[in-house]
């Protein structure tokens, strides 16, 4: 009897070698040569235990996001577990104002919207999340702000009016949230090593911001007059407002900067399918 338990054991243990193995020879050999060759991660979604969101929570999902709307039921059941894990991972803090339920998905389904085509979409590059009422005094430059990532603080701040008003205002390509969560994934993707996305979002970024380094193809942009001005401030920004424009314009965006587009795109790993 003694004797089959150890053989039981054993091959468990044998297959359980076996099966790190494996996982290792994918993760540190297979997958990044994919990701060389293809541009894209081997997968973006499995979740063998899926989380659940309660039915408020989905029904604020399906007012206030059109990308969550046109997702299959299959996607949306992924979109839902990644809300849920973006709740629990973040701490939220309302300065002056009590977060709601409400503020807590719209702020995770505009981050989740962003990192859609992403692996690894939780980043350990900011904790905390402060809301305030309005416009606030920043801890790190003194100035008043509407919203900002601070890094050292591992914190993402937003004025919760302005955040709200960018994400109502579908189609004036100005979305607080994609922006600030925009600079913290530019900042996941510079800092992090091992994630497929971080680098497809690093090798991808290094093409866009040729439109900002090269002095006639941003002139070219400059003069279409599609980006706003803030673009231009630095790196930062011109990607930052370039993510606010895909998702708030993006036929346009394509029309008129196609081969941006598509870089972006590529970047974030954004199917259009998705919303078919
Ligand atoms: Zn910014």
């Amino acid at each position: 009897m003694s004797e089959t338990i150890f053989v039981i054991l054993t091959l468990i243990i044998a297959t359980m070698v076996f099966l790190c193995i494996i996982i290792g020879f994918v993760r540190f050999f297979v997958e990044p040569a994919y990701v060389l060759i293809v541009n894209k991660p081997l997968y973006i979604h499995w979740y063998p235990i899926p989380k659940k969101i309660k039915p408020s929570q989905k029904l604020l999902l399906e007012r206030e996001f059109s990308f969550y709307r046109k997702l299959s039921d299959k996607r949306k059941a992924y979109f839902e577990h990644r809300v849920k894990s973006f709740i629990s991972n973040y701490q939220f803090h309302g300065k002056g104002i009590e977060v709601t339920e409400e503020m807590m998905i719209i702020t995770a389904g505009t981050y989740v919207m962003l990192t859609f085509g992403m692996r690894f979409y939780l980043t350990p590059l900011f904790r905390d999340i402060i809301i305030y009422p309005n416009q606030y005094e920043s801890a790190l430059t003194g100035q008043s702000h509407k919203g900002e990532f601070n890094p050292r603080m591992k914190a993402v701040v937003f004025s919760w009016d302005d955040f709200l008003l960018g994400h109502k205002t579908t189609n004036d390509n100005v979305n607080l949230g994609l922006h600030e969560f925009g600079h913290v994934l530019h900042f996941h993707s510079k800092k992090v090593n091992g994630d497929p996305s971080a680098s497809i979002f690093y090798d991808e970024f290094n093409e866009i911001v040729k439109y900002y380094d090269d002095a006639a193809l941003s002139l070219e942009l400059v003069q279409k007059g599609y980006f706003r001005e803030y673009a231009y401030e630095n790196q930062f920004e011109f990607l930052a407002v370039l993510l606010e424009h895909f998702f708030e314009s993006p036929q346009i965006f394509k029309t008129e900067h196609p081969e941006l587009y598509e870089g972006v795109k590529k970047m974030i790993n954004f199917k259009e399918e998705y919303l078919n």
